[in-house]
């Protein structure tokens, strides 16, 4: 049986027997996981099956993701069912990404792994892992379909805000005929797809153009290393500073990667326990992913990351180790 169809069957008899569903997007869940973990939870329950859908690590929601549809029934991690039927994990690159899920996956009789992650290594019972899909909703509207959900405009609005995200509003070369295809559909739902692009893009406390001024202002070019480096910094404290949680550093890369002299932007991000989250950008020339799974993390070949328990200077001589020996650029 092929990937899609192995899927829906384990969905549509865990719901037909009416089974404890748990799902679960990654840790610090973006649109895609939190999207495609609200899509399929609603989908499974419409279909009959109780379902608890959480996230692992600290239970906070950025503002420009609270407001999904079904987001105020996302349970804390510490809270779900004990023993549930089926674990599905969504959007989770590897195990380490659903954090304390991870083994509650592991030991469930029945478990689902929905990814698009190349770097993703494989694991739960049944995985529908496809790198060609633009974003994980992309597959969780796959099944949707295979389990007859009708999409309504609040499913719609789900999968949307997970594709418009993955693909950064269509531009990304991840970009296919097919997305534009699915994109359409959602449309046809009558979804507000202006006003959900403004929620999770373009709003932000004034506070956040004074961090945006100081992360930019900081940024350093190397153009020496592999192909050209562009890295900045930013920490939680400092979003604090300005008002501003600590999830409004994700957007600061978005910006760093405008840089033409380099390849790839790097920004690190400073987490209240003193590690760096850090987020790779390819322009297209280096493979990041390549450097983040050298570095203990992951993501997609134009965009990537991992978390870095040495200080920045310790992981900034890391990063560029890596880009200089085999993270060499394939082209100009
Ligand atoms: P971001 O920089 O937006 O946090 O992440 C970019 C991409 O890299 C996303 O697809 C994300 O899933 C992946 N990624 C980020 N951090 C990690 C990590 O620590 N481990 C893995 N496996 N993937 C990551
Ligand atoms: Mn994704």
């Amino acid at each position: 049986m092929g990937a899609l169809p192995a899927a829906v069957a384990v969905l549509a008899r865990a719901a037909d027997a009416g089974a404890s569903v748990l799902l679960s997007a990654h840790v610090q869940p973006d649109a895609d996981a939190l999207g495609s973990t609200l899509a399929l939870a609603e989908g499974l329950r419409r279909r009959g099956a109780r379902v608890t859908a959480t996230f692992p690590g600290p239970f906070v929601l950025p503002a420009s993701l609270a407001w999904l549809p079904g987001a105020d029934a996302l349970v804390p991690a510490g809270d779900v069912p004990a023993d549930p039927d089926l674990v599905v994990g969504l959007d989770a690159a590897d195990l380490r990404r659903l954090g304390e899920l991870g083994p509650v996956l592991l030991a469930a009789p029945q478990s689902l792994v929905v990814d698009h992650h190349a770097s993703n290594p494989g694991f739960g019972a049944v995985q529908l892992v496809d790198p060609e899909a633009a974003a994980t909703v992309a597959l969780v509207a796959d099944l949707l379909d295979g389990l007859g959900v009708e999409l309504d405009a609040g499913l719609a609005t789900l999968l949307y805000a997970g594709l418009a995200a993955d693909t950064g509003s269509f531009r990304f070369g991840n970009t296919s005929p097919a997305t534009h295809a699915l994109a359409a559909r959602l449309l046809a739902t009558g979804i507000d797809h202006a006003r959900i692009s403004q929620r999770l893009f373009d709003t932000a406390p004034f506070g956040w153009l004074a961090l945006l001024g100081t992360a930019a202002g900081r940024a350093t070019l190397e153009r020496d290393v592999g192909a050209g480096l562009v890295w900045t910094w930013a920490t939680v404290g400092e979003a604090d500073d300005h008002g501003l949680a600590g999830d409004h550093l994700e957007a600061l890369v978005d910006v760093v990667r405008s840089a033409q002299e380099a390849d790839v932007a790097c920004v690190l991000k400073g987490a209240a326990d003193g590690s760096w989250n850090v987020s790779l950008r390819s322009r297209g020339g280096t493979d990041v992913s390549a450097v983040a799974i050298a570095l203990g993390g992951g993501g997609h070949r134009m965009a990537a990351g991992f978390t870095s328990h040495l200080d920045r200077d310790g992981t900034l001589a890391a990063i560029r180790r890596c880009l200089r020996a085999g993270a060499a650029p394939e082209q100009g």
